[in-house]
């Protein structure tokens, strides 16, 4: 697998805009972590879509992103913030769903319903999707599931996946490659199923990943996988390649962050300078 080709005669939307709508008053750090991977993997433009204090975090510590404030939306504005993200989103967009989103009690911010709309309306498109953490969640309480695009990317880990498949964590740990091809099959989409030895699988194949280490167990490196798999999306690599190849950029930056600061010490937030280095790697 080949790295996306970078052509001398380009500009940043050659390589691709990322809607990342992600975060919440108590995840923020999701936001972050999410949004700068994309950036480093190589995708051109990434917008962050968040409520203002995510935003504001967030824009202190990553001036590379653009940022999208949504407006303040209970469950009767959902509508509106969705529309506001719509707006953003051209033909061609990748949009990476779910990472840090939550419910907090008394949040005049219905994040969780901004979602299960969003998604809605992004599946009527056929859009091209990552959907993490809560937005597999939230996909997950849809009563009829419907089949999403063949261009979306779903990437549970077991808890996840339990949730969506309604069986037990023990029995997907059991066969993981067999519980990875029935949600691919059952959702008509890719699935990457987290964890040592991370399993890929659409319709029609696998792949297992043999990158990483327990350096990527710690809080906040999934949000990682998330936005290297947009960005590569976003730089046209086929849904089931960006998943495989973005398991192994994941892996690589574990692997070459703990080098430095031991696998114990690593830190997701450390990730993100070794996918830039891993991607030197590779190329
Ligand atoms: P999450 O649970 O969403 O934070 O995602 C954690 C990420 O780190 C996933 O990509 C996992 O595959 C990866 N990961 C966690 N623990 C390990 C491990 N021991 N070895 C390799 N990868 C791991
Ligand atoms: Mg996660």
């Amino acid at each position: 697998m080949q790295l996306p080709f970078r052509p001398s005669d380009s500009n940043k939307f050659t390589f691709g805009n990322v809607l990342n709508m992600a975060g919440s008053l108590n995840y923020r750090g999701a936001a972050y972590l999410s949004s700068v991977s994309a950036l480093r993997v190589g995708a051109g433009y990434v917008t962050l879509a968040a409520i203002p204090p995510v935003i504001e975090s967030v824009a202190s510590q990553l001036p590379d992103a653009v940022y999208l404030p949504l407006p303040q939306c209970g469950s009767t504005m959902a509508k509106d913030a969705v529309q506001v993200i719509l707006n953003r989103f051209k033909p061609g967009t990748v949009c990476s769903l779910g990472c840090g989103i939550s419910a907090i009690e008394d949040d005049p911010h219905d994040l969780p319903f901004v979602v299960h709309a969003l998604l809605d309306g992004l599946m009527k498109q056929k859009a091209s999707l990552v959907l993490d953490a809560d937005g597999l969640n939230i996909f997950a309480t849809f009563d009829d599931k419907p089949k999403l695009s063949e261009r979306c990317v779903m990437t549970p880990h077991p808890k996840e996946l339990s949730r969506l498949l309604n069986v037990s964590v023990e029995e997907i740990q059991k066969n993981r490659i067999d519980a990875a091809r029935d949600a691919s099959k059952r959702f008509g989409t890719v699935v990457l199923l987290k964890g040592h030895r991370t399993v890929v699988a659409n319709g029609n194949e696998f792949r297992i990943n043999d990158t990483g280490c327990s350096a990527l167990a710690k809080a906040g490196s999934g949000d990682c996988l998330t936005g290297i798999i947009a960005g590569l999306l976003a730089q046209k690599v086929e849904p089931f390649d960006a998943a495989v190849f973005g398991a192994k950029i994941h892996g690589i930056a574990g692997e070459l962050a703990a080098k430095k600061l031991s696998d114990y010490g690593v830190l997701a937030s450390d990730l993100p300078r070794y996918i830039a280095k891993a991607m030197l790697q590779l190329q």
